[in-house]
């Protein structure tokens, strides 16, 4: 049965039928039963969920000394499957998440990502060049186990520190797909820039991971593929795996959602934005019930595809969450707001400004009032930023982000949200 081609009517019953069986299992499970509330009467899908709260990435991260706890009782869960456990790893953070699934849901994962890619437009025929995506539901593993469906030729090429390699790579084996996320894509372009070549056989550049911005298309485009270069991406996250697709008919923001394996909503939170909240249909040993994505998303207009698929379509519009991409990896934005107490400097003579600078690098901007800009040390500064994440200073050494600059706080910096919070960080990069 393909989901896809489904009546909203019979997508509806077998949604409820899978959230059931869902909800049987996580009223029971250590993790989850305590924030399910009794459900009285017919259990329908508009209750389950009503009852349900929804919840964010970080209470899932909360959970660690709850699973490392609770790790047998969930390891018995799993043993009637007959398939081993793996623990997530925390990909760009480069420590364990606390989270885990079990092998066979991480296969299922990679059916549908393998489905992503084939809609994209990876075929048969094509060679595709692989670079190292980090995080477990979109490790090399998941991309190899997902691109296999397409019965492609994979080429693994990894991150390396020496554009000039990974160029003759893609050159001596004659690949036409790049699979890779936007901010690998430029220390190459660069590189293709400073030697004036450029790489012409690729047909196809599919990302994931992280918004493709519109001035980065055009530099990927005067140096990267065929005339007709087609860009396409897949939609997934660490937390919930894959949960969308695009088909040729969708614009580059917009996809298809794999509703076989997500029940997704967009529900209102108290600063008014569309907030994207998915449940895995398919996610047993570690639940993932109504988890707010911290992506912004809205439902698309468009009432049937020209493809003829009736899986419904979002489109993303940004990203609202504790972590946020900086350069393509995951930044934790505590981490900043930690910074005017170490220095012993008001919240409010601070703010940080994230942009693009002409050359296409992210710029961070630290911006302080004039009255304590001799109060800050940038060394110490920039060791800080580094426990936001592990990769902060190699990003700036691969050019991918600039150097930290420090600036004066004007009242353009001053910044509230609908709901009259100071805004600590302003993202000026979409
Ligand atoms: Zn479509």
């Amino acid at each position: 049965m393909d989901f896809d081609y489904l009546s909203l009517d019979e997508k509806r019953s077998l949604h409820q039928k899978l959230l059931y069986r869902l909800f049987l299992h996580a009223k029971c499970h250590p993790l989850t039963k305590n924030r399910l509330e009794q459900i009285e009467g017919t259990v329908t899908e508009a209750n389950i969920l009503s009852k349900w709260q929804h919840i964010l990435p970080e209470d899932t991260s909360d959970h660690k000394p709850l699973l490392i706890e609770q790790f047998s009782k969930i390891a018995t869960l799993n043993r009637d499957r007959g398939s081993a456990i793996v623990i997530s790893s925390g990909g760009t953070q480069g420590a364990p998440l606390s989270t885990c699934l079990s092998f066979d849901e991480i296969i299922n994962n990679c059916y549908f990502q393998g489905k992503g890619y084939f809609t994209a437009g990876i075929q048969q025929n094509h060679t595709v060049a692989t670079f190292g995506i980090p995080s477990l539901l979109s490790s090399e593993f998941t991309v190899y186990h997902g691109l296999k469906h397409t019965a492609c030729l994979i080429l693994p090429i990894g991150i390396s520190d020496d554009p000039e390699k990974i160029v003759s790579l893609i050159e001596d084996f004659a690949a036409n797909v790049l699979l890779v996320m936007p901010s690998d894509l430029i220390p190459i372009i660069q590189y293709l820039d400073a030697s004036n070549k450029k790489l012409d056989r690729i047909k196809l550049i599919v990302t994931g991971g992280e918004k493709l911005r519109e001035d980065l298309v055009e530099r990927i485009t005067s140096r990267i593929g065929i005339e007709n270069l087609k860009l396409r991406s897949t939609f997934q996250t660490s937390d919930t795996g894959s949960i969308g697709f695009q088909c040729d008919s969708v614009k580059t923001d917009a996809y298809h959602i794999h509703e076989e394996l997500q029940l997704v909503e967009i529900i209102k939170d108290e600063d008014d934005d569309n907030c994207l909240v998915v449940t895995n249909l398919n996610r047993y040993l570690f639940p993932v019930i109504r988890l707010k994505t911290g992506d912004i998303a809205e439902w698309a207009d468009m009432k049937e595809c020209p493809c003829g698929r009736k899986s419904r379509i979002i489109k993303l519009k940004g990203r609202k969450s504790r972590y946020i991409k900086i350069g393509g990896e995951k930044f934790d934005q505590e981490v900043l707001h930690s910074i005017p107490f170490l220095f012993k400097i008001p919240i409010e003579a601070c703010a940080w400004r994230l942009r693009i600078t002409n050359g296409n690098q992210e710029e961070f901007v630290f911006k302080i009032h004039s009255d304590y800009r001799n109060k800050i040390n940038g060394d110490t500064l920039k060791n800080e930023l580094n426990k936001g994440n592990s990769k902060f200073s190699h990003q700036s050494t691969m050019k991918i982000i600039s150097e930290l600059k420090i600036e004066e706080l004007n009242s353009s910096d001053v910044v509230y949200s609908a709901s009259g919070k100071r805004k600590f960080l302003i993202d000026e990069r979409t």
